[in-house]
């Protein structure tokens, strides 16, 4: 196994900081502590497009994932 001589960031895939890894600043970071804690990923606690959802749209694509 060959080391990675030039590790990226898991969020924005800037190289790493040592003083930030896995990370590049102390702002991507954050986003990935932000994540973790609930801040919209994974959780979805409440979603106000589904509440006010009348119903299926008639025309455009929808994705279905
Ligand atoms: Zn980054």
């Amino acid at each position: 196994m060959a080391k990675s001589p030039t590790a990226t960031c898991a969020i924005c895939g800037k190289p790493q900081v040592a003083r930030y890894r896995p990370f590049c600043s102390a702002r991507c970071a954050d986003v990935d502590l932000h994540r973790w804690l609930g801040g919209g990923y994974g959780i979805p606690a409440a979603d106000p497009e589904l509440e006010d959802e009348p119903g299926p749209p008639l025309s455009g694509p929808r994705r279905d994932n």
